[in-house]
C-alpha cells in the first residue's frame, strides 16, 4: 500500500486499536490498519461519493486496483451526459438521471469544464418503430424530461441532411462532456478535503467482525504472480465502519468475496466496440444521433466529443465474463 495512504490511516489510531483486536485469527500477523471510509475504485462513481463525502468532513480512503484513476468503464464510454428518457419513472435510476444532469451541467459551468449541449436525435427508420418512438416520449415526460419533441422526417432531415429517418425525438438537453476532466476535477477536489487516494492497491475480499469490515488488501502488481486457484491470504487488513463498493464490473464478484454477501445476485457482461469516423474533416451530424434502443443497450449511435471525433458504438455482445475475449475475433 502506497505510503501515502498509510499515513492517512494511521491517524484512526482508536478505530484501528479496536479493529485489530478483534480481526479473526487467520489473519494474525499480517499487517493492519483502520479507516473512517473506504470507498473501493476511482471511477467516477467512487470519486464523486470520495469527494462528497469528504465535503462532508469524513475521512475517506480510497483504493484503487489500477495505476491511476478512471481507467476502466468511466473512460470507455460515449461521454454523453443523459436527458433521463428511456428508463421506468418510479426507477432510482429516472430520478437520479434528472437531478444529476442538472448538477452535472451547473458543476461544469461553475468549474469550466469543457461540455456542451448539442442534443440528441432517437430516430425511426421505418413506419413501424414509430409507436416505440411516442412510448420513448411518454417516458421521458413521465420522468419529467419537458423539453422533448417528436419531429417529421424532414424537419430531422432540415437541421441533420445525411440523416435518413421518417420521425425523430429530439431531446435538446442532451449533451457531451470531457469525462476526464470531471474525474481530475472531483479528484482535486476529494483531495483537497483530505481524501486519500491508494493506487495499484486491490481489495481481495473482506470479513465482518465485530461490527467491522475487514477489508483484504493486495499490491496490485504482486497479484500477477499469483497462481490461479492458489489460497490467497491478505498482505493488509483495513478495517473500517463503511465501505462504498464502487468497483464497477467488479462490484459484484467482490461483494460475493465477502461471506456474509448474498451469494444469488447474478451479473450479466456484455462487450462492445466503438468504430472512428475517419478521414472527414467535419463531422457529418451535429447532434447525437441515437437509433431506437435495442435489448442491452440504447443501440449503436453516433457520439461526436468536444474534439469533433465521430464515433459509431458500442455494439453489443453477451458474453460469458469479464475475460472473454472471444468477441474480438472478428473484429
Ligand atoms: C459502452 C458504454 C457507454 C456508456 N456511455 C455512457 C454515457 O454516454 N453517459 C453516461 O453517463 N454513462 C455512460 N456509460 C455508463 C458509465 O460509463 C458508467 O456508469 C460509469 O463509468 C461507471 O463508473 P464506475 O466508477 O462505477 O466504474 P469504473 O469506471 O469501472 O470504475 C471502477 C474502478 O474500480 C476499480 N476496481 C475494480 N475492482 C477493484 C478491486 N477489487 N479493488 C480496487 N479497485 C477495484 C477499477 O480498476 C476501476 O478503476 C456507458 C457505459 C458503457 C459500458
Amino acid at each position: 500500500m502506497a505510503a501515502t495512504a498509510r499515513k492517512a490511516i494511521t491517524s484512526f489510531e482508536g478505530i484501528a486499536a479496536r479493529a485489530v483486536r478483534t480481526v479473526g485469527c487467520a489473519y494474525r500477523g499480517i499487517a493492519r490498519e483502520a479507516a473512517d471510509v473506504v470507498v473501493i475504485g476511482a471511477g467516477v462513481v467512487g470519486i464523486a461519493v470520495a469527494r462528497e463525502l469528504a465535503s462532508k468532513g469524513r475521512e475517506v480512503l480510497v483504493v484503487e486496483a489500477a495505476s491511476t484513476f478512471g481507467t476502466g468503464t468511466s473512460s470507455r464510454n460515449s461521454e454523453v451526459i443523459h436527458a433521463g428518457i428511456y428508463y421506468p419513472s418510479t426507477s432510482l435510476k429516472a430520478n437520479l438521471c434528472l437531478r444529476g444532469k442538472e448538477l452535472l451541467y451547473k458543476y461544469c459551468s461553475d468549474r469550466e469544464i469543457a461540455h456542451k449541449k448539442v442534443g440528441k436525435l432517437i430516430v425511426a427508420t421505418s413506419e413501424g418503430e414509430i409507436p416505440k418512438l411516442e412510448r420513448l416520449l411518454k417516458c421521458g415526460n413521465n420522468n419529467g424530461v419537458d423539453d422533448l419533441r417528436i419531429m417529421d422526417g424532414f424537419q430531422a432531415m432540415q437541421i441533420e441532411p445525411e440523416l435518413q429517418c421518417v420521425k425523430a425525438l429530439l431531446s435538446p438537453s442532451s449533451g457531451i462532456i470531457d469525462s476526464h476532466s470531471l474525474m481530475l476535477s472531483l479528484v482535486g477536489e476529494a483531495e483537497s478535503d483530505r481524501t486519500t487516494f491508494s493506487y495499484n492497491t486491490t481489495v481481495i475480499g473482506g470479513h465482518v467482525e465485530d461490527d467491522f469490515l475487514h477489508l483484504h488488501i493486495y499490491d496490485s502488481d504482486s497479484l500477477h504472480n499469483v497462481t490461479i486457484n492458489a489460497e490467497l491470504l491478505p498482505q493488509f487488513v483495513l478495517s473500517t465502519r463503511l465501505v462504498i463498493n464502487s468497483a464497477g464490473l467488479s462490484a459484484i464478484p467482490l461483494a460475493k468475496r465477502f461471506p456474509v454477501m448474498n451469494k444469488e445476485i447474478s451479473c450479466y457482461y456484455a462487450r462492445g466496440c466503438y468504430f472512428t469516423l475517419t478521414k472527414t474533416k467535419v463531422p457529418p451530424f451535429s447532434h447525437l444521433i441515437y437509433p431506437i434502443p435495442e435489448d442491452g443497450g440504447l443501440g449503436v449511435h453516433v457520439t461526436l466529443d468536444l474534439n469533433d471525433l465521430v464515433k459509431f458504438g458500442p455494439d453489443v455482445e453477451w458474453i460469458d465474463g469479464v475475460d472473454d475475449l472471444s468477441c474480438f475475433s472478428d473484429r
